[in-house]
């Protein structure tokens, strides 16, 4: 099957342009290796224009009723809509995950705009009783301004989705560095809000060298608020300069998901629910399921469960119908695999299926589970972005929650147990941001979605999201 791959530019003002040096970054497919396509090369020049248009875009936008972001947002949601088959071939393409999971990724990002929309017309003030009672007290909202977005590869669509909504609901005006690997979907996105209506410069999209342009972005004075998403070490960087600027900032950074499987789970639901969560998007998923720490009287029956699992995926090219697992995103993750095994392997655990790349082209590694993982392992204490479960036993509950608890990380944590009294003591106990009992991950717009700990801060979902790109003012009016 062949489908068309865009060339993708930059967005600045209103306008798709090339860089104003001309340069370019070729994008590869990831399932072949071959180049597919271009993307513009951001330079200053580039940028400052970006920002300039930006700083205009965001007068205009936060004198937009709120009636009125709600109704351009919902259009743009609809054409997202309409878009999505043409928007997920794409992703594939550049991303790699199975067809259906692109459009997935796709139409929930229509699910989320859509929320946000609506939140926009509940962004209340508040009256606070006074000490005189010839003076008003209000707190009122009013948005943070120009944002400067840094998004990762592994949702090119959804990671840019929910900082776009959250900025342009409270009224904020929206520059994103997106992924120069996975270009052309998020340019998709964003035409959907430009062909929607989003005036000009209150939407803008760079693409260059990441570490140059969130150089100059984040100290740069119109920006009033850093948003990334990607791996702990860029995150402290990031937030350090924005400290350094005093910008506000959030935060949302790599795990290393815990899945207690306890003495009296549900073992088919727990292998159904987190076993396939695992090789979701081959595993590049922050919230991945990873040490999986399970009952010592389950574990033969969830480990013969979960290979047959892994063992009926077909792995292959994502345009093709019946692959269930797409290639890995780039080769630094194949290699990433291959080290992550080879030291479990040196350290003891059992390799019990997989363990290796497949096929002669592309990025392709096999699902693979390690069990008897030693706690040294690089696997159970480095977030592995790949289709890899590690497991070990445990005896009492407390155990599992304190080798939850080890690690730096706390993005999600996911529990399998008929115990209402386990479920309450876990909810208590587990260090996480977010925490699924019986149920694989739900990221819904509407639950807050974010981490503690080295995970990160601030959070891309629920009310707090908008709270994070609002300020609270604080007037009081005495009658004169
Ligand atoms: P990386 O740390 O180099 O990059 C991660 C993301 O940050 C990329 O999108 C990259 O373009 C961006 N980035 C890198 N340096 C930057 C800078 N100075 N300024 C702004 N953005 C910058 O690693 P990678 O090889 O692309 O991914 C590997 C690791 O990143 C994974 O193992 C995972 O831990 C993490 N990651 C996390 C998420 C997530 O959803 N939280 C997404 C992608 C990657």
């Amino acid at each position: 099957m062949s489908h068309a791959y865009p060339d993708t530019q930059l967005l600045i003002d209103g306008q798709w342009v090339d860089a104003a040096s001309g340069k370019k970054i070729a994008v590869h497919n990831p399932a072949t290796g071959a180049v597919i396509g271009h993307v513009a090369h951001a330079g200053i020049a580039d940028l400052d224009r970006a920002l300039a248009a930006a700083q205009k875009g965001f007068q205009v936008w936060k004198n937009t009723s709120a009636h009125e972001r709600q109704a351009t947002m919902r259009r743009a949601a609809l054409l997202l809509q309409e878009r999505a088959d043409a928007i997920a071939a794409v992703l594939t393409q550049e991303q790699g995950k199975p067809l259906a999971e692109a459009k997935g990724e796709v139409l929930a990002g229509v699910g989320i705009i859509d929320w946000f929309a609506d939140e926009a017309l509940r962004l209340y003030g508040r009256i606070v009783p006074a000490r005189r009672s010839d003076v008003l007290q209000q707190v009122v909202k009013e948005p943070v301004g120009p944002v400067a977005a840094f998004t990762p590869w592994n949702f090119p669509v959804n990671q840019i989705v929910r900082k776009i909504s959250a900025a342009l609901a409270t009224g904020c005006s929206f520059l994103c560095k997106a992924p120069e690997e996975t270009p052309a979907a998020p340019a998709a996105l964003l035409k959907c809000f430009v062909d929607a209506g989003v005036p000009a410069g209150v939407v803008g999209l760079v693409y260059g060298d990441p570490h140059e342009i969130s150089s100059y972005l984040i100290p740069h004075p119109v920006i009033r608020k850093v948003t990334f998403t990607g791996s702990t070490a860029v995150g402290k960087q990031l937030a350090a300069m924005a400290g350094a600027h005093m910008k506000r900032c959030t935060m949302e950074l790599g795990g290393h998901a815990p899945v207690i499987i306890a003495e009296d789970a549900d073992v088919e639901l727990a292998v159904k629910a987190a076993g396939a969560a695992k090789l979701r998007n081959a595993g590049q998923v922050c919230i991945s399921p990873t040490r999986f720490l399970v009952h010592s009287s389950l574990q033969k029956q969830f480990t013969e469960s979960v290979v047959k699992y892994f063992e009926s995926v077909k792995v292959g090219n994502g345009l093709e119908a019946d692959s269930k697992m797409g290639p890995l995103a780039n080769p630094r993750r194949v290699t990433a695999m291959k080290a992550l095994v080879e030291n479990a392997h040196a350290k003891g655990a059992d390799v019990l299926l997989g363990g290796k790349a497949l096929g002669d082209a592309g990025n392709f590694y096999a699902p693979t589970i390690l069990g008897n993982v030693p706690l040294d392992a690089d696997v159970f204490n480095n977030e592995p972005f790949g289709p890899v479960v590690a497991m070990r036993s445990f005896e009492k509950l407390e155990e599992a929650i304190a080798e939850a608890n080890r690690l730096p990380y706390g993005l999600a944590a996911y529990a399998f147990t008929r115990s209402l009294k386990s479920a309450h003591q876990l909810s208590q106990q587990v260090e996480t941001g977010m925490l699924w009992i019986n149920q694989p991950a739900v990221a819904s717009a509407e639950m807050p979605f974010g981490g503690i700990k080295d995970s990160g801060y601030g959070s891309e979902g629920g009310t707090e999201a908008l709270e994070a790109y609002l300020i609270p003012k604080a007037v009081s009016i005495a009658m004169v």
